[in-house]
């Protein structure tokens, strides 16, 4: 056994089976504790849903945090996003602009203001409406020279970010800052906003039992030795990956 970098998405990944998580919890302490491995949390949480999420499921402190879809890194459980990655995603990024443009589509329901981020604009969106409605948003914010992207996810979070911010990127940024490679590295996730993880170089991927329809539509039209489908659901599917690929 080796150290290695363990990333996981929060909701209906890591978290959802409360006995498989503890199980879980269990050999990713020991495997950090003997071998130095890293445990990062990516998710599209803000700071305050993450916080209730934690205290709730009693998860393990992690040794970085990407939050906000990947817009925001905290390194060894300090309150403030890292600058070096804030920085990053500071050019073409305009927030004003973004929002100015959004209200033109009464389609788009804000979220609630904890998770309106410095780098993220976060809406509701229906899927029947999603389909006609992203198209022509993406269009009118290139158009007004921003360099942004959208994710889509879970049939209903939209949410609008710097084009270099998205939770691959961010593990990109870990695995440089620490010295992991891509083989080094297993990501784990369930929905949309995860195919970003599972995008980036050859990192092995768990793709949980549960995970959603357009996760594993990618991951159909993406096939990949280096990415696992996994039987068991949410930290028994991660589990199950972990061993397929022996780092546990
Ligand atoms: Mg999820």
């Amino acid at each position: 056994m080796a150290k290695f970098l363990f990333v996981t998405d929060l909701d209906n990944t890591l978290v959802g089976d409360d006995n498989a998580l503890s199980r879980l919890n269990d050999r990713l302490q020991q495997t950090r504790q003997e071998h130095g491995t890293k445990i990062v949390y990516a998710t599209g949480r803000s700071p305050i849903l993450y916080q209730e999420l934690k205290n709730a499921k009693n998860l393990l402190e992690p040794d970085a945090l990407i939050l906000s879809v990947g817009t925001e890194i905290y390194l060894d459980g300090t309150g403030t996003p890292d600058s070096e990655w804030s920085e990053k995603l500071s050019s073409g990024w305009n927030r004003d602009v973004v929002v100015a443009k959004t209200t033109h589509f009464p389609e788009l329901v804000p979220q609630p203001d904890s998770e309106q981020r410095p780098f993220k604009v976060s809406f509701l969106l229906q899927q029947e409406a999603a389909e006609r409605i992203l198209p022509q948003l993406e269009l009118e914010l290139q158009e007004s020279g921003l360099d942004v992207k959208l994710i889509y996810s879970s049939g209903i979070d939209l949410d609008i970010v710097p084009r270099r911010s998205d939770k691959g990127q961010a593990v990109q940024f870990l695995r440089q800052k620490w010295k992991f490679v891509a083989e080094q590295t297993v990501v784990c996730g369930d929905s949309g906003n995860d195919i970003a993880l599972f995008a980036v170089g050859v990192a092995r991927g768990i793709i949980v039992g549960n995970a959603r329809p357009e996760l594993l539509q990618w991951h159909n039209e993406h096939p990949a030795d280096s990415r696992y489908l996994a039987t068991n659901f949410c930290a028994g599917g991660i589990l199950e990956g972990l061993k397929h690929f022996g780092f546990l």
